[in-house]
């Protein structure tokens, strides 16, 4: 069983969707005069995503990109574009939908390449946040839960692919790592 692995749950199922709630009425109020596209990074975000615009009271139009820069539990710091847009986003309003901003480096990167392809504005709605590890000046405009230095599994975080299916976030015990 999957939850065998887990040795604590962090934040539940249930503090997730009220938190969905309050996000997707502030995201509507927020964008009531436009038509946001937003754009779920793959894979961690789908979970989030999936949640978050079951609140979204307006307009909106759902994309996804692909990135790549996590090998295990620690960031490489070069992010790859997996799998790029196949639309114009000239003069969109993007929101970007992310699981966790960890050290920044993939929103740094994310967020160049929608204004470099023409974005009118990009904002940033993650799940998670752990401020203690960034390495670069980026903050998430709408943020779920700010974390402690730990390394989470679930509601779409994985670990080498596992436990993204996790309706909680969680933390791993650690023989599981090794
Ligand atoms: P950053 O580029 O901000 O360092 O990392 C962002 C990405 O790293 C996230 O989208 C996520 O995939 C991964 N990541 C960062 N911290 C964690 C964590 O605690 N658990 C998991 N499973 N992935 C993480």
């Amino acid at each position: 069983m999957l939850m065998d692995d887990v040795k604590k749950i962090l934040i539940s199922q249930e503090e997730i969707d009220a938190r969905c709630k309050e996000l997707g009425k502030q995201i509507s109020e927020d964008y009531s005069d436009t038509v946001p596209v937003v754009i779920g990074l793959l894979k961690g975000s789908v979970p989030f995503m999936a949640e978050l615009i079951k609140n979204i009271t307006i307009d909106c139009e759902l994309e996804f990109m692909a990135v790549s820069s996590y090998s295990g539990t620690e960031s490489m710091g070069d992010v790859k574009i997996v799998k790029d847009l196949d639309r114009s986003i000239i003069d969109c309003d993007v929101l970007i939908v992310e699981d966790i901003v960890d050290t920044g480096n993939t929103l740094l990167k994310v967020k160049d390449l929608l204004y470099s392809k023409g974005a009118r504005s990009v904002r940033v709605v993650s799940l998670l946040d752990k401020p203690s590890r960034r390495l670069v000046d980026i903050e998430a405009e709408y943020i779920g839960f700010t974390i402690p230095n730990e390394f989470v599994i679930g509601f779409g975080l994985d670990f080498n692919q596992k436990y993204r299916n996790l309706p909680f976030v969680g933390v791993l015990k650690e023989e599981c790592y090794r």
